[in-house]
């Protein structure tokens, strides 16, 4: 049975697609050579016959313009990649993450003030349709903070009535990380996602995320 689309709302449409950056800001990214994509994919794994989710931490820095664009288990904890992303340049893919739901962390810097939108997406399966479809969540977005000194601190977010905005405390570690790709400079590391290769608990090939 086809759905019909339904038009979505400013604050679904940030959910799923990311930050809604103004055209002068994606025209400096842009120009700065910066590739930070918050896209998330649903794929079929054909060997388990089910759909999974797919997408690539990017993103980097110059000295004035940073963006970048990291995923987590929906608990804020660090997911090991699948492999890394082929890029030729700098400041773009990284390495390429599958899981059945994750968490994505998506920062934007200009100067040292940045905005950052913490989201969480799953897959729902859908009557009568084999294939589900994608649930996405606000967590947390903030805007018009200064980026600490100390790159192990979290910027101080105020929403628009002044008062201090609560971070999801398990996601600290995830914006420290993320923090450290948006202020790196010709970056071509993989700052939140961990090695797949290298640590022992993710030697088993299977979907993250499932239980
Ligand atoms: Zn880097």
């Amino acid at each position: 049975m086809q759905q019909k689309q339904k038009r979505l709302s400013h604050e679904e449409l940030i959910a799923l697609r990311g930050l809604r950056l103004p055209a002068v800001a994606l025209k400096r990214l842009k120009a700065a050579q910066i590739f930070a994509s918050p896209a998330i994919s649903i794929e079929r794994h054909s060997t388990r016959r089910e759909y999974i989710l797919r997408a690539e931490e990017s993103g980097g820095s110059t000295a004035d313009i940073g963006a970048y664009c990291g995923f987590v288990g929906m608990d804020g904890t660090p997911l090991p990649s699948l492999q890394r992303a082929q890029s030729v340049g700098v400041n773009g893919p990284h390495a390429i993450v599958v899981a059945s739901r994750l968490a994505r962390v998506q920062m934007f810097r200009t100067e040292n003030m940045c905005e950052l939108l913490i989201t969480c997406h799953e897959l729902k399966p859908v009557e009568y349709q084999e294939k589900p479809v994608l649930k996405n969540r606000i967590l947390f977005h903030g805007s018009n903070a200064v980026l600490p000194p100390n790159p192990e601190s979290l910027p101080s977010f105020l929403n628009r009535a002044g008062e201090p905005q609560e971070i999801p405390a398990q996601f600290s570690e995830a914006i420290v990380r993320t923090s450290r790709g948006l202020s790196c400079r010709g970056c071509r590391h993989v700052h939140v996602l961990e090695s797949g290769l290298t640590t022992t608990t993710t030697s088993t090939i299977h979907v993250l995320g499932r239980e």
